[in-house]
């Protein structure tokens, strides 16, 4: 019977690894560090972000985020992410597309001077932890560099794939890596030097 158990327990150990390894297999994570990858991932490119906030995250926190997000971005694909306008927002809804309409209306004034848009709120929604439409404006709910960068790689035009970064489902056993695979990062690549502010 103890040797019974043993072996299942065994199994389910062996189990796990595979599940966690799964998290970084097909990833570019094990090719941050090679000269010619990082080559590839240049010149940076700075995204000028215009930020807003309903006050429910600190400017601090965001700030630390956004660093976060940024040196991820720029490691992988290049990209480093500059803060170049700050708003504060009172968001009226609570349905992510109203939301991100309220979001584009309170930053046209100054649509030509910024790249992305990213708006930070902790309400507590309904459907998904973030959301980006005209592949611009980006809400985040999910504080986190993984819901960020994730919605970034929208923003590059990526769609979602199977395993990386942009895999929709993030839950707890679904293997979340903050890393594009290969493929995603070669689309981000493309549409690098996309022009945010036309439509
Ligand atoms: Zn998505």
């Amino acid at each position: 019977m103890a040797n019974k158990a043993l072996k299942l327990a065994i199994v389910i150990i062996i189990g796990l690894l595979l599940t966690t390894g799964c998290a970084t297999i097909g990833t570019v994570k094990s090719l941050l560090d090679e000269p010619s990858f990082q080559q590839e991932n240049l010149p940076v490119r700075e995204l000028k972000l215009a930020v807003a906030t309903d006050g429910s995250r600190s400017r601090k926190n965001i700030e630390e985020l956004i660093k976060k997000t940024s040196d991820l971005m720029e490691k992988q694909v290049g990209v480093r992410l500059i803060i170049s306008h700050w708003f504060d927002i009172y968001w009226r809804s609570k349905d992510w597309d109203e939301m991100t309409d309220i979001f584009a209306a309170r930053v046209q004034n100054c649509k030509n001077e910024f790249d992305v848009a990213v708006g930070f709120t902790n309400w507590n929604m309904v459907r998904s932890q973030a959301f980006v439409k005209k592949n611009r404006y980006i809400i985040i709910r999910n504080f986190t560099v993984h819901a960020f960068a994730h919605e970034l790689g929208h923003a590059f035009l990526v769609g979602h794939s199977r395993s990386g970064l942009m895999a929709p489902n993030t839950g707890p056993f679904s293997g979340a890596t903050d890393f594009f695979t290969a493929e995603d990062r070669e689309r981000v690549l493309i549409n690098k030097w996309r022009n945010f502010t036309k439509d």
